[in-house]
C-alpha cells in the first residue's frame, strides 16, 4: 500500500482538510499515477455534500484527473513510465455486458464504477483526484497527446467528454445549428468543441455577461434567455441544443427553438422532474434527451481531437488550500470557467 496525501470531506458539511490515504499496490494491470493536476467539477461538492445520496467519509473527490505515469504493472501494455495520462469519472465496469463489449462502458448493465465514492471491484472504496497518486486499471487510463498541457486537459476529462459524446452521436458538424445553454464549465467545453466540429454555435445564456467570453469560445451568436423575445426570435432554428443548466428549465419554450427533427439534450441533472408538453415534441418530430459522459475510447477520441483542435479548457488554477473558497465559487457560478487544483501544493 502507499500512503498518499489528499483533501477529503469528512461529513457533508465540514469544509474539505488535508489528510492522507492509502492506495492499492500496483496489480499486473494496474498503473500507478503521479497526479499532476485535478479539475473542480460540481459533481465533487453535489457528491460530498451527498445531495445526490448517502457517501461514506471520509471521501477524496477529484474525477478530472492529469498526471504522469509512475509506475506499471507486470501486465501493463497501454502505457508506460512517464506518459501523459489522464483519469475521469470511471475507473472500471464488468467488462463483459453488451454496453461494455460496445465501448460505451457509461452505460454498463452493471453500473460502471465511479471513480470516487464507487465500490472498486475488489471491494475497496475509491478516492478521486484531489490527491498526488492514484492506482488505475490501465484499461480506464486515456493518454493526453502533446498539444495539451495537463493542466488545461484535467477538465476534459469530465466537462469535455460529456460535451463531447452527444455533439458526435447527433452529428453536430458543418450546416448544423447547436445551441449551448449555459455557459460554465460544461458549457464552455460545449461551444469549444461544437465551434471546432465546424457547428453554427449559438450561446443562450440567463443574461449577456459573458458574451464576449462566448464569441471569442467559437459562439456566432449569443442571446440572454432572460429576454422573452430571444424565444420569439429564434423559434424552429436549432438541429440540437445541449442543456448544461442543472435547474429547472421551461422546457416549452427551448424545446420550440427546435427545428424538425432536432434534439434537445440534458448532460446536467436538475434533482426536481421537468414536465414536458407532448405537443412541443410532435409539432416538429422533436426529441428531448439525455447523455453521461462518454466511453473510455471515444475520452481518448475527444482527448486527440482536442489535442488537434488546440483545444483546452480556460483554467484557473488554484493551490489545494483554496479549494474550500472554490467550492463556494463554483456553486456561485463565480469561475472562468473551470478551477484546476496544482497537486503538487498538497505537499
Ligand atoms: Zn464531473
Ligand atoms: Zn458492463
Amino acid at each position: 500500500m502507499l500512503t498518499v496525501n489528499a483533501y477529503a470531506a469528512t461529513s457533508a458539511t465540514d469544509p474539505l482538510v488535508p489528510t492522507t490515504i492509502e492506495r492499492r499496490d500496483v496489480g499486473p494491470k494496474d498503473v500507478l499515477i503521479d497526479i499532476r493536476f485535478a479539475g473542480v467539477c460540481h459533481s465533487d461538492i453535489h457528491t460530498a455534500r451527498a445531495e445526490w445520496g448517502k457517501v461514506s467519509y471520509p471521501l477524496v473527490t477529484g474525477h478530472e484527473i492529469a498526471g504522469v505515469v509512475a509506475e506499471v504493472g507486470s501486465a501493463v501494455t497501454r502505457h508506460k513510465v512517464g506518459d501523459r495520462v489522464g483519469v475521469g469519472c470511471m475507473v472500471n465496469s464488468c467488462r463483459e455486458c453488451q454496453h461494455c463489449r460496445a465501448g460505451n462502458e457509461q452505460y454498463c448493465e452493471q453500473g460502471f464504477v465511479d471513480t470516487y465514492g464507487g465500490t472498486d471491484r475488489d471491494g475497496t472504496m475509491t478516492q478521486g483526484g484531489y490527491s498526488t497518486h492514484v492506482v488505475v486499471d490501465e484499461d480506464f487510463v486515456v493518454r493526453i497527446p502533446e498539444g495539451i498541457e495537463l493542466d488545461e486537459a484535467a477538465p476534459l476529462l469530465c466537462a469535455g467528454i460529456t460535451t463531447y459524446s452527444p455533439l458526435r452521436h447527433w452529428g453536430a458538424g458543418p450546416g448544423k445549428k447547436v445551441a449551448v445553454v449555459g455557459l460554465g464549465g460544461l458549457g464552455h467545453m460545449a461551444v469549444k468543441i461544437a465551434a471546432a466540429m465546424g457547428a453554427e454555435v449559438t450561446v443562450l445564456s440567463q443574461s449577456l455577461k459573458k458574451q464576449e467570453d462566448g464569441l471569442r469560445l467559437g459562439a456566432t451568436d449569443y442571446y440572454a434567455t432572460s429576454d422573452p423575445d430571444t424565444f420569439d426570435k429564434l423559434a424552429g432554428t436549432f438541429d440540437l441544443i445541449i442543456n448544461t443548466v442543472s435547474a429547472q428549465l421551461d422546457l416549452k419554450g427551448y424545446l420550440e427553438l427546435l427545428a424538425v427533427d432536432g434534439s434537445l439534450v440534458n448532460v446536467g441533472a436538475p434533482p426536481e422532474p421537468m414536465p414536458v408538453q407532448a405537443f412541443s415534441l410532435i409539432t416538429g418530430r422533436r426529441s428531448f434527451a439525455g447523455s453521461l459522459i462518454g466511453g473510455i475510447a471515444e475520452t481518448q477520441e475527444m482527448l486527440d481531437f482536442c489535442a488537434e483542435k488546440g483545444l483546452g479548457a480556460e483554467i484557473e488554477v488554484i493551490s489545494a488550500d483554496k479549494v474550500n473558497e472554490a467550492w463556494d465559487r463554483v456553486v456561485a457560478s463565480d469561475v472562468r470557467y473551470r478551477f484546476v487544483i496544482d497537486t503538487a501544493t498538497l505537499g
